[in-house]
């Protein structure tokens, strides 16, 4: 095994980059490929949306990679062909020995009627900051964080959105003249863990955010500023945040790799049907949530077993399945969940209550990775 090609830059491919260059240095060649030339942790978006930050403050360009034996290419991933590990994008063909696939999941807009014309969804780069730019424009009315299906990325998310929106219309001072709702397609906000999901539902009610479980927002109505829900209800709204229902990559798809719209793995070591192929993270179905911390687990994993195969040692165990969320509470607080999704018959998850001391963990968090995968 000579050449690792690893398709996306993400909270996958980063950590697996990084990873193989640590222990190897130059004795393999690891090809980086993604089409952007810069990464954005995902929560950086909800920092965006509420002006606590800027786009441009961080984003963490890819020029900065400066790893032994790892090549970044800015290049879009246009083919794969997972049989014979050859890789088409837009600028040449990429032929791989081990090919790991960390394209993340990506936005189906189109399945939600009206939410590109009538919503405004907030999980993409470009959608935080149009939102940034719109939210000081309201004034007041009905609210909505919608979610448009399941499974999406990072399930505490919207519950964050809803928390973090009320503290800011509470600093612009119009939270009066606003009313508050979460959509929600579980039965409870962060279904392995009851502590958070109580402790959320309880944030919720003390600021008086309404809190709409097992449903999912089906469509919108422009014209009438209605959202409407699986079930047929409807929700009026003057300002609607939506998460929409998510998917793999279409370039994933084409591949023939997917199944259910993901592409299937061994949960222990990551594999794919096909030899010498791995998916990590969003795009793979793993039996995990799809979280960052979810895909740098996932990426060790790959990342230590191709480093024991590279040194003749014997196979390292495989993917627990283990992760810690941060998960802002508004008020300045964070709390974090410790899940295990793999390890017993279920998922559990242990909670940590809202502190000010997690929100400086939380920035420890992003700041060891930053340096760890940037060197910044
Ligand atoms: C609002 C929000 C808050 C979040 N908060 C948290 C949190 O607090 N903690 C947490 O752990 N997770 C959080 N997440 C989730 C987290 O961002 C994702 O789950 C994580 O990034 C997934 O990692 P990944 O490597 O699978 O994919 P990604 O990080 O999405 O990386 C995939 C990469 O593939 C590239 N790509 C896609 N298609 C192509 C192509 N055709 N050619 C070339 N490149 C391509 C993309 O540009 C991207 O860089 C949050 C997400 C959102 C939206």
């Amino acid at each position: 095994m000579r050449r690792v090609v690893i398709l996306g830059a993400g909270f996958g491919g980063l950590e697996l980059a990084t990873t193989l260059s640590d222990a190897l240095g130059g004795d393999i060649d690891v090809v980086l490929i993604d089409k952007n030339d810069s990464f954005v942790f995902g929560y950086s978006k909800l920092d965006v949306v509420f002006g606590r930050t800027t786009m441009d403050a961080v984003r963490l360009p890819y020029d900065a990679i400066a790893k032994p034996g790892v090549g970044f290419l800015q290049e879009r991933v246009t083919a794969i062909d997972p049989e014979a590990r050859v890789v088409t994008t837009d600028a040449g063909v990429h032929e791989a020995d081990v090919l790991v696939v960390a394209l993340g999941a990506d936005y189906d807009m189109d399945a939600t009627p009206g939410l590109a014309e009538a919503g405004n969804e907030f999980y993409s780069v470009a959608g935080a900051e149009r939102l940034a730019q719109l939210l000081p424009t309201f004034s007041g009315g009905r609210a909505i964080i919608g979610v448009c299906g399941a499974p999406f990325k990072c399930p505490p998310a919207p519950s964050e959105a809803a928390l973090l929106l009320h503290d800011y219309l509470v600093t612009r001072g119009i939270r009066d003249a606003c009313r508050l709702s979460i959509v929600i397609p579980f039965g409870t906000p962060v279904p392995p863990s009851p502590d958070t999901s109580e402790a959320l539902v309880a944030a919720f009610a003390e600021r008086d955010i309404e809190f709409v479980p097992s449903r999912r927002v089906a469509s919108l109505d422009g014209g009438r500023s209605v959202a409407v829900l699986d079930d047929g209800t409807e929700m009026p709204f003057d300002l609607f945040l939506g998460v929409p229902r998510h998917r793999a990559p279409d370039v994933v798809i084409a591949s023939g790799m997917t199944e259910d719209g993901y592409v299937p793995v061994s949960s222990r070591t990551l594999e794919t049907r096909f030899p010498g192929v791995y998916a990590v993270g969003d795009v793979a179905t793993v039996g995990v949530p799809k979280a960052g911390v979810f895909a740098e687990g996932a990426a060790r994993v790959v990342a230590d077993a191709l480093i024991a195969a590279v040194r003749g040692d014997e196979q390292p165990d495989g993917y627990g399945g283990r992760g810690s969320c941060y998960i802002e509470f508004g008020a300045g607080r964070i709390g974090r969940v410790d899940v295990d999704f793999l390890s017993g018959p279920k998922p559990t998850g242990t909670f940590r209550e809202p502190s000010v001391a997690l929100v400086a963990e939380k920035q420890e968090f992003g700041s060891s990775r930053s340096a760890r995968w940037f060197g910044r």
